[in-house]
């Protein structure tokens, strides 16, 4: 067991890891307490440390700073923890939000603790809870899941791990991919209640609240920018007992058709078929051609 009087009077010759939220747009979101503890600390280690100079120079002050990103996590976390020990006081920032939510100083964390550095959190904005807080959709209990994976079969197969899973479910999309998430979310979660929260706090702030399939047929028409936040409604009673398919009335040809309607040219609805019902795309070729 670790306890830890955050604000304590100073008697450790320890330094302090101070893990702080920067605003994920607006840069009025910067808060007061944040600023000051970047002012602060003698080392600030930075996901990318041209773009924090920038917020830094907005707010008139400098900091030395560190680079401190996915790459070079493991070999930087050491020499962070070695500053702390000689007293050094640290703050760790990402580009946007809050670090270790997808995004690095999980592992810095973890070092800090266990050389028997305090870790102390500074609020600031997080996507997450954004999105989560206006999508209409229930706040609690939720589950944060952050990026599915980039490869189709692997995000399917984490897609299925949710599927039955009750709580409101949050992720993380690039623009790129959003329209192959909400397909395969539409494939294995059912139609389900869903909010996007594009550009949050942004002059280009924008939701689209509605059924996947609703959601989805606007996105295909549409081009996608910018940054985005899915928040989808979790599994219902129903979904928990039996895991049903919304196609599982349809014929292949049936279903073919209906992604054909929504947009989809023949082979990406083939292919889509294949992939929902787990068989080969030849065999749904098949069956569609020769009919
Ligand atoms: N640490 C950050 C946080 O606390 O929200 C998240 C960093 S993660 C690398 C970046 C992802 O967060 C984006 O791809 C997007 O999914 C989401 N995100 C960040 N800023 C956003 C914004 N202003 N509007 C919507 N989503 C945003």
């Amino acid at each position: 067991m670790n306890r830890q009087k955050s604000f304590a009077n100073d008697h450790l010759e320890t330094g302090k890891l101070y893990i702080v939220g920067t605003p994920i747009g607006n840069l009025n979101e910067m808060s007061p307490r944040a600023v000051q503890t970047l002012k602060e600390v003698d080392l600030i280690a930075a996901e990318d440390t041209r773009h924090t100079r920038k917020l830094l120079s907005y707010f008139n002050f400098s900091t030395p700073l560190t680079s401190f990103h996915e790459h070079n996590q493991e070999s930087k976390k050491r020499e962070i923890v070695e500053q702390l020990l000689a007293g050094k006081s640290v703050a760790v920032v990402s580009d946007a939000g809050m670090p270790a939510i997808s995004d690095p100083g999980e592992v810095l964390v973890d070092a800090a603790l266990q050389a028997g550095i305090s870790v102390i959190p500074v609020s600031g904005p997080n996507a997450a809870l954004n999105a989560l807080v206006a999508s209409g959709i229930a706040a609690q209990p939720f589950t944060f899941i952050g990026f599915l994976p980039r490869q189709k079969k692997e995000r399917k197969k984490e897609l299925e791990k949710w599927a039955k899973i009750p709580t409101t479910l949050i992720f993380y999309e690039a623009p790129h991919r959003v329209k192959q998430m909400l397909q395969d979310s539409f494939a294995i979660l059912g139609n389900r209640q869903i909010a996007i929260a594009r550009e949050l706090t942004k002059k280009h702030e924008e939701w689209l609240r509605g059924t996947i399939e609703e959601v989805l047929t606007y996105v295909q028409q549409t081009e996608a920018l910018g940054e985005y936040c899915v928040v989808i409604e979790g599994a219902s009673e129903d979904t928990k007992e039996e895991q049903t398919n919304w196609w599982d009335e349809l014929t292949i040809i049936q279903h073919v058709e209906h992604y054909i309607t929504d947009g989809m040219d023949k082979k990406a609805a083939i292919r889509q078929v294949a992939d929902d019902r787990e068989i080969p795309k030849r065999e749904v070729y098949q069956i569609y051609h020769e009919h």
